[in-house]
């Protein structure tokens, strides 16, 4: 697919990007000491959170895929008829669709805007056809548009949104609609978007937003959850209305909607990816290594993402200017204590060398050729 074809693209190009980094040198620190590219936090910060994000884009693509193979198992079984799915079917296969338009948005996005910075992030010497940055851009750079333009697709995704949130109140008998007095629009719209369980007794342990660590998962889905639910409910009632009104109102009304349904559509495209990291960590063993560096991976996507709408968090009073601060310091914290393992998160990418090993790797310029 598009969305897989773009998440390679952007892997390698950030494969080369950090190698390079970790092996170019310029400027001194300690006078007579040139430092590496990824020692200067600028670099890091500029590489770090786009590793983050394209960790969430695989494992959320893996998920999809998973789903499908299910789904496809119970086709088999005759327990799925395509041609006469019920009720429930119909709208997990909806949801299925809006997750797959979702994983095309962001992985096509993100490669737009990453595999320029990984260019950029190589100075001179990435602007060079033989160190394939530029032949990724060029190969990449249609992807925002085909198989469907990424504004149309994300309204698609936020249409879907509103649609579940709808459905979710309708679907609530008497008892649930009194209990919505005390519930929330995240009740209804976790019945309706697969918030795994596991990832929702995290969030459920949440208390306090002023005071919980911004390194909890629970905490970092919550808040994730927070922007959508938000979103979603303002939006709900901007709309409200349009049902009853004349075609050409109703489209106006839409259309005065239409860059609220946006971001609401990445705001479910955020909270999938993040679910979908926790829901990855949840498997790895306890007090590993390996579990230690990853929990610092979902933890800076989760905050380079609430940086990215520290303003709206602020507007909305969730979260106060004191903890949006907090969010960017910990944020140039995270990438201090992942800078020594930037190669390894993106050996871990598997990339093959064949699409990595470029000349400026190798020459004598880098300063540093030995990766040992
Ligand atoms: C290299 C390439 C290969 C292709 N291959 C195929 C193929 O094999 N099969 C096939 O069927 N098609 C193919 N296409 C077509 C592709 O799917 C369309 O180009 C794409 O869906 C966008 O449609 P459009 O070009 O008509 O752009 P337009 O729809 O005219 O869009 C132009 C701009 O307007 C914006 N816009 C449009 N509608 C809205 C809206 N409702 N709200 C807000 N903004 C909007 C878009 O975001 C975009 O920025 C290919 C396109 C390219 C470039």
């Amino acid at each position: 697919s598009v969305g897989a074809a773009a998440g390679a693209a952007t892997r390698s190009s950030l494969t080369i990007a950090t190698r390079y980094a970790t092996r170019r040198r310029q400027f001194e620190g300690v006078p007579g000491q040139e430092k590496r590219l990824i020692e200067h936090r600028a670099h890091r910060l500029r590489l770090l959170p786009r590793v983050a994000r394209s960790y969430a884009l695989a494992l959320l693509q893996n998920q999809i895929i998973e789903r499908i193979h299910e789904q496809e198992k119970l086709i088999a079984a005759g327990e799925w008829d395509v041609a006469n799915p019920s009720d429930e079917q119909t709208w997990k296969q909806r949801e299925m669709e809006s997750r797959a338009a979702a994983v095309k948005v962001a992985a096509t996005r993100h490669a737009t805007d990453t595999i320029q910075e990984c260019r950029e992030a190589c100075g001179g010497a990435g602007y060079m056809a033989e160190n394939l940055l530029t032949v990724h851009k060029a190969d990449s750079d249609v992807f925002t548009t085909f198989e469907g333009d990424n504004t149309v697709l994300i309204q698609m995704v936020g249409k879907e949104l509103i649609t579940a949130y709808a459905r979710g109140l309708s679907d609530l008998d008497p008892m649930g609609i009194v209990r919505l007095g005390v519930e929330n629009v995240g009740d209804v719209l976790r019945r309706r978007t697969a918030v795994p369980m596991a990832v929702q007794s995290l969030v459920d342990a949440v208390t306090d937003r002023e005071e919980t660590d911004i390194f909890e998962a629970g905490y970092q889905v919550k808040l994730f959850e927070d922007r959508e639910a938000n979103l979603l409910r303002s939006l709900a009632r901007r709309l409200r209305g349009a049902k009853k009104m004349e075609v050409e109102d109703a489209v106006k009304a839409v259309d005065a909607a239409q860059d609220h349904l946006i971001a609401c559509g990445w705001a479910r495209i955020d909270a999938m990816l993040l679910e979908a990291m926790v829901e990855a960590e949840l498997k790895l063993d306890e007090g590993s290594v390996g579990k230690r560096v990853f929990e610092q991976v979902r933890t800076l996507f989760a905050l380079s993402v609430i940086d990215e709408h520290s303003g709206w968090y602020q507007e909305q009073n969730i979260l106060s200017g004191v903890r949006t601060k907090a969010v960017r310091a910990a944020m140039n914290d995270l990438v201090d204590s992942l800078g020594p393992w930037a190669d390894v998160l993106v050996d871990a990418f598997a990339v093959p060398r064949a699409l990595v090993d470029v000349p400026m790797l190798a020459d004598a310029g880098v300063g540093e050729v030995s990766r040992d």
